[in-house]
């Protein structure tokens, strides 16, 4: 069961966590390894980037390509 992660908004990512609590947070990218996501991928050649919010810690994966 392969699970589907959303493409990477044009604009800012916004944490949600932090949008939740009523501070919206902007994302940085992350150096998260996500290679193995792109091994993973139903469609070759597909790219993944993680972001990680500076204030909770929380991390989102996002399909590049
Ligand atoms: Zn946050």
């Amino acid at each position: 069961m392969a699970k589907t992660y959303p493409t990477l908004p044009a604009g800012p990512v916004i944490c949600p966590n932090c949008t939740e609590s009523g501070n919206p947070i902007e994302m940085e990218r992350d150096n998260l390894d996500v290679d193995y996501l792109a091994e993973q991928a139903p469609e070759r050649g597909t790219e993944f980037q993680s972001y990680r919010c500076p204030d909770c810690e929380y991390v989102a994966v996002f399909r590049v390509r």
